[in-house]
């Protein structure tokens, strides 16, 4: 065990991204106490009776009071509203962090509301699931995961240090980006993918005569990777989308260029092209399992087998 690196940490939101940093933070030894809130009475139950956090709270402004670290794990949309009403509340001289998909539009609607005194470090981590709740977390989630730091113009080093301590001791890479870079990257890396992913499902739903019976059962593994994509929750990616519009509007653009390029590929028989560009898309296959970021093992789907 090690010497815990804040005494108090108050989680605001208790899903996925905060339950899994409450058992990582546990598993590590990493925090004294740890509070929490939820917007509904039902997860806040959910999390009383499973455990999760040492203290859950009814109110954000009773979590957050004494807290040396307060992250904000709630959709992005509503980020702006939560900080605005635990701002009172804060300590002197704590930290206040997010988990949020998208830093820009983080920044500019908690930033503003963070008091004197008071340090904000936003923070990604790049982990997650499909699933999301206070039940679907698990301390191992952002292990050789990395969890981008995005420290605003002017913060002393030592939040920022602290913070980076934090993510390290719950397994993750850590490194600092600039936020507009961020929302690029994460545009190409997880915005775009999961707007093509929904895309994808939809037309098979579209398509109902299949839909019904042979898209479900046959399967393959493309449509199956896409499934589990757009199976992520409609309320986070709803927010990604519309905080995050420049960056993703861009990368579609680009994306449709491609589309059309293979189509027209496809339509004038071009091969060489096709085979080409494929060609080049494994290449960036074996570089994520170079990095580490997946296994090579074949994913065929079927943990459990049912006829
Ligand atoms: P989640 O499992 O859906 O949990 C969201 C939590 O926020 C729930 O506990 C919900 O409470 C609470 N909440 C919603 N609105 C609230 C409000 N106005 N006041 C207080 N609590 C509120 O979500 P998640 O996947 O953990 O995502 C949380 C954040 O992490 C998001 O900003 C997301 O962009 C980011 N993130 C997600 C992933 C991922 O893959 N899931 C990865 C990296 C970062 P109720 O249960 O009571 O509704």
């Amino acid at each position: 065990m090690t010497k815990p690196i804040y005494d108090r940490v108050a989680l605001i939101g208790l899903g996925l991204i905060a339950s899994s940093m409450f058992w990582a933070m546990k598993r590590s030894g990493l925090a004294g106490e740890v509070t929490g809130y939820a917007r509904s009475a039902e997860t806040r139950e959910t999390a009383r009776r499973i455990g999760l956090c040492d203290r859950v709270c009814d109110s954000a402004t009773e979590a957050v009071e004494g807290a040396d670290l307060v992250v904000l794990c709630v959709p992005v949309g509503v980020m702006g509203a939560v900080a605005a009403e635990i701002a009172p509340a804060l300590k002197p001289g704590a930290t206040v962090s997010d988990v949020g998909s998208v830093k820009r539009h983080v920044i500019d609607a908690v930033g503003p509301h963070i008091p004197e005194g008071v340090f904000f470090v936003p923070a990604h981590p790049l982990a997650g699931t499909e699933h999301s709740g206070p039940e679907s977390g698990f301390a191992e989630l952002f292990d050789y995961r990395w969890t981008l730091l995005v420290p605003v113009e002017g913060t002393p080093r030592d939040p920022v240090a602290r913070l980076r301590a934090l993510w390290e001791g719950m397994g993750a890479f850590v490194e600092e980006m600039d936020a507009d870079h961020h929302d690029l990257v994460l545009a190409v890396t997880s915005h775009a993918p999961h707007l093509i992913a929904y895309t994808m499902v939809g037309v098979a739903d579209d398509l109902r005569r299949v839909t019904d019976s042979e898209v479900i059962k046959y399967s393959a593994a493309g449509f199956r990777d896409f499934t589990r994509i757009a199976a992520s929750d409609p309320t986070m990616w709803r927010d990604v989308f519309l905080t995050n519009k420049e960056a993703t509007l861009e990368i579609l653009g680009r994306f449709t260029e491609e589309l059309f390029a293979l189509q027209r590929a496809i339509r004038t028989g071009d091969g060489d092209q096709l085979f080409d560009y494929f060609t080049r898309t494994r290449a960036i296959r074996r570089g994520i399992i170079e990095a580490g970021q997946d296994t090579d093992a074949p994913d065929f789907g079927r943990a459990k087998v049912a006829k």
